[in-house]
């Protein structure tokens, strides 16, 4: 039995592959994608989040801090993420739930136990499990023993993918996995490098092999207006669509929901002036798949 690090488990979910889902949330992602909704899901290490609104500055989290990393910058309590051991102690104590640390500890006899009560809704709904993040391949070892226990029972399993990880973490799970959720961002490197922090030579690699297995793929494309909306990204998407094998395309177009997270886990949003695509942008990019006879969803 393997452990690993979540952050969420998402019930009754609807929008991560078919039917009545549970999504779990693995934490760590070697991608640092401008736009990430989930911040949260980048380190692969406990974090602190701090809801500024609840704090009345009462000062109780500093005095209980251990090691002396509370101080009050301007106004409110900063944690020193240098001297900061994780211990938990400031979300224990504070009075007003001002802290709350992310990022949970799980066997995955637990998890498989969760996922599993709600079985009945996947077999009526034709649903099952769906490990996202992160990147749930990140966690290698834990997703391949927690797939397993999912097969063993027979529940549906989707892995939800950014595509960056080495070709053998894929080879392993390939064949425990019902459907890949894969991410395709920018199809021009230097600006996968720019926006995302990586070439996107592997993810695109990766894909190419996982269609020749014969694996059930649906693509997951954002859309971030002034980014990857242009003519050329969606021509070549196509065009790579032209030797991969994908029962579906989403377009997932840009929103904002994530963007306090950033301030929480005093992170920078480097998208905060952005607006989403109009419903227009989306089925204009949308028709240009459709010409080419792919099967195109707006939305996830
Ligand atoms: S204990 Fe909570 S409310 Fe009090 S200063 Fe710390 S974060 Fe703010
Ligand atoms: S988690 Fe522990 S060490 Fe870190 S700031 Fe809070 S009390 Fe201090």
């Amino acid at each position: 039995m393997t452990s690993g690090i979540i952050f969420n488990i998402q019930k009754y979910s609807i929008h991560d592959g078919p039917g009545i889902r549970t999504t779990v949330f693995f934490k760590g992602c070697p991608l640092k994608c401008w736009w990430c909704h989930n911040p949260e899901s980048q380190n692969l290490k406990h974090e602190i989040m701090f809801f500024e609104e609840r704090c009345t500055v009462c000062g109780r989290c500093i005095k209980k801090c251990p090691e002396g990393a509370i101080k009050i910058n301007h106004v409110f309590p900063e944690i020193d993420k240098f001297k900061c051991t994780l211990c938990g102690k400031c979300t224990d104590f504070c009075p007003n739930n001002a802290r709350e640390q992310v990022g949970k500890n799980i066997t995955s006899d637990e998890l498989i136990e969760e996922i599993a009560k709600d079985e009945v809704f996947y077999e009526e709904s034709g649903g099952g499990a769906t490990f996202s993040g992160g990147e749930p391949l990140a966690q290698a070892d834990f997703l391949d023993d927690i797939l397993t226990k999912c097969k063993d029972r027979g529940i549906h399993t989707a892995v939800d993918t950014s595509g960056y990880a080495p070709w053998k973490s894929f080879e392993r799970i390939a064949d425990k996995v019902d459907l890949f959720l894969y991410d395709i961002k920018l199809m021009d490197n230097k600006n996968h490098k720019k926006y995302i922090g990586v070439e996107n030579t592997l993810i695109i690699e990766n894909l190419k092999k996982l269609s020749s297995m014969g694996c059930n793929i649906y693509l997951r494309m954002p859309i971030i207006k002034g980014i990857n909306d242009n003519r050329e990204h969606i021509d070549n998407t196509i065009k790579l669509l032209s030797n991969v094998n994908v029962e579906q395309v989403n377009l997932l177009p840009y929103h904002k929901i994530g963007m306090d997270k950033y301030r929480r886990l005093r992170m920078n949003y480097k998208l905060s002036g952005m607006e989403k695509p109009s419903s227009e942008e989306m089925e204009k990019i949308s028709q240009q798949f459709k010409r080419h006879g792919i099967k195109i969803k707006i939305g996830g």
